[in-house]
């Protein structure tokens, strides 16, 4: 394919520039704004972003509020340029609301793949609209993926079913495992709001270090595109009441691992948090995951 046919695509987060290359195959080029470790809620586009955004073909970004900082900036380039917003096409109705404002959704329904395989699915609609000539190619590309995709699915619920029931308690830097909670029946308590821009304050950290306490919770896990000054706390304050309380690993919540390792890919990702967090919490699953590609199960 000469250059001059390749649709150049400029995506917000990893896990949309990861569909944009499944989906779009040879036929794409597709370039992340947020790398590994950038946290989506406060960033802000840089001056090389906007050149590639004007300049690119397409432009996809998740929405529901996930670039806060963001958004006013889409809704002037849309307005020139082939923009879309490939979250807000999910049925509303399979939403969670956001918890911090009112009428709003929790943005991070990539934590189920099964909610995932639909953004993929919109994702697979503006490549064709952009390059209908592409059409057939794309939909086998997205249909070959959709099936890997169902695979990860299952794999989850296999190795969380086998978490006891009693430790199905998923505690993290911030709220962004609710879709993951609602998908796999585990509670979800994040030290931070949805959105890492609130603070979380004093009197938060000590009702946490309750729950830890009171429920014999064993371990709390850290983020990659999160600070850990706030879990080291909640650790801290429960030892200080006798109660031991371990890191059970680092998630992927945000943002995917490093480019070019299996971590850096949207399956990768899931299948890394999936099985840190059932291993952590009492599992007997592989180290390796899903298909023996982690390249550690902590
Ligand atoms: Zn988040």
């Amino acid at each position: 394919m000469r250059a001059a046919d390749v649709l150049d695509v400029v995506a917000t987060t990893g896990m949309i520039a990861d569909g944009v290359r499944r989906v779009g195959g040879d036929a794409v080029t597709v370039r992340a704004l947020m790398g590994p470790g950038v946290d989506p809620h406060g960033y802000r586009q840089t001056r090389s972003d906007i050149v590639a955004m004007t300049r690119a073909d397409l432009t996809l970004w998740h929405g529901l509020f996930l670039e806060a900082q963001m958004e006013r900036f889409f809704e002037e380039l849309g307005g020139q340029r082939r923009v879309v917003a490939v979250a807000e096409a999910l049925d509303k109705s399979r939403l969670l609301e956001h918890a911090d404002y009112a009428g709003r959704y929790d943005p991070h329904v990539w934590m189920a793949p099964d909610i995932w395989t639909d953004v993929v699915a919109e994702i697979a609609r503006a490549l064709t609209e952009a390059r209908p000539d592409m059409a057939e190619e794309f939909a086998a590309n997205a249909a070959a993926y959709r099936e890997e995709l169902a695979a990860l699915s299952t794999y989850a619920g296999e190795a969380v079913a086998m978490v006891p029931e009693e430790t199905r308690v998923l505690v993290t830097a911030h709220d962004a495992f609710s879709y993951f909670g609602r998908a796999y029946g585990f509670e979800v308590i994040g030290i931070q709001g949805i959105s890492t821009n609130s603070e979380a304050g004093l009197n938060r950290i000590s009702e946490l270090v309750d729950v830890l306490v009171d429920r014999k919770i064993g371990a709390v896990f850290v983020e990659t595109s999160v600070s850990d000054r706030n879990m080291r706390a909640l650790i801290e304050g429960a030892a200080a009441r006798g109660h031991e309380v371990v890191i059970g690993g680092s998630l992927y919540s945000d943002a995917m691992g490093q480019e070019g390792t299996y971590e850096g890919t949207y399956i990768g990702m899931i299948d890394h948090n999936v099985t840190t967090i059932a291993r952590a919490l009492g599992a007997d699953v592989s180290p390796g995951g899903m298909t023996g590609r982690l390249s550690s199960g902590s």
